[in-house]
């Protein structure tokens, strides 16, 4: 089992509260992603729950316990992190052993694990190499393997794919979620790379400056953002956001679209602009458009290859897939 539950959970260093009052629940067997811009508190939150850091209020509890007073290596929780942290001068088996030698398990059943978990992660031809040896994918493979063979409640990573170049980090992220769904264990995983949230996750935690802004599944993230500040983190290129008073829609304060959902209307049909800047992916074409009084919009758009920076449009927005906020920036519902 892996049910883990925040209530009221608060952190201070010194004077200042870095987590406001985190309340959260994870379901057994889920992947859920601690996002949010740097600083906001995702490290911090996994660390108490990891217990590397003591609340200042509130209960975490593993499984119905209250583990606020017990120590990391007590929680059944098991952390992989960013740099790796393996030992240098042990083999991939040494390191992928080394918990379990602590543990004291008898040597059969140690060999057995690490020769399993080696096996699910590609490594059974790398378990004498040293770390050094291996190139960072595998080396985050040991890393991970480490994790699995104490068959932890929960597997909590610290943004561990940030060292990989791009290709390598498409590839991790598949194997990572494929491994989880997998053993079916509980993961917390932590990121400031909102494409990794949406790709990976069950539900996705958004922090902002110590508070959780939204608890969601990405499509609920992606379509019903609670308010600005998720609306605005959650998508790429990110939601164009425009005064309702210009929009013709006085009574809001401000209208969001995302870049997906403008198209380019016929002339006199939708918001005129210019276009500042064309680019062309091939796939998909990304207009920068300098409408006035609305601001700077972006448009994406399959095709307009002929469009060019100068060129005159008009701008269609879904009417289905406007977002509309308040003075506080909140989400108003119809
Ligand atoms: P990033 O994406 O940049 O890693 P994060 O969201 O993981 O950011 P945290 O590392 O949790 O953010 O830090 C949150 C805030 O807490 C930061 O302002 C940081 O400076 C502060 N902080 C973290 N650890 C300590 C500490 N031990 N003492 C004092 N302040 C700390």
């Amino acid at each position: 089992m892996g049910q883990i539950t925040l209530q009221r959970v608060r952190k201070s260093f010194g004077p200042v509260n870095i987590i406001k009052d985190a309340n959260l629940d994870i379901d057994d067997g889920s992947f859920v992603v601690f996002v949010g811009p740097s600083g906001c508190g995702k490290t911090t939150l996994l660390r108490l729950i990891a217990g590397l850091e003591d609340v200042t209020g509130g209960q975490i509890l593993i499984d119905g316990r209250n583990v606020v007073d017990v120590p990391p290596a007590k929680r059944g929780l098991s952390m992989v992190f960013q740099s790796y942290a393996l030992y240098p001068h042990m083999s991939v088996r040494g390191n992928i052993a080394f918990g379990l030698k602590m543990a004291g398990l008898p040597r059969p059943e140690i060999d057995r694990k690490v020769e399993a978990a080696a096996a699910t992660l590609n490594l059974t031809p790398y378990l004498d190499r040293k770390p050094r040896e291996l190139s960072g994918g595998q080396r985050q493979r040991v890393a991970i393997g480490r994790a699995i063979v104490r068959e932890p409640k929960a597997f909590l990573f610290d943004e561990p794919l940030s060292n990989l170049d791009a290709a390598l980090r498409v590839q991790m992220r598949l194997e990572v979620t494929k491994l989880q769904k997998q053993l079916g264990t509980t993961a917390i995983y932590v990121t400031h790379d909102q494409v990794e949230a949406m790709t990976m996750a069950d539900k996705i935690v958004v922090l902002n400056a110590g508070l959780i802004e939204q608890y969601g599944s990405p499509l609920e993230l992606y379509e019903h953002p609670a308010n600005i500040f998720v609306a605005g983190f959650i998508g790429s290129p990110k939601m164009n956001f425009v005064p309702g008073e210009a929009a013709g829609e006085p009574g809001v304060a401000t209208l969001g679209v995302r870049p997906e959902h403008l198209r380019i209307g016929k002339e006199g049909e939708g918001w005129p602009g210019t276009i500042s800047v064309a680019e062309h992916l091939g796939s998909d074409t990304f207009l920068y458009v300098d409408a006035g009084k609305l601001g700077m919009l972006t448009a994406r758009c399959i095709g307009e290859f002929d469009l060019k920076a100068g060129d005159r449009v008009w701008l269609l927005p879904d009417p289905a897939r406007l977002h509309r906020f308040d003075k506080e920036g909140g989400v108003i519902r119809k």
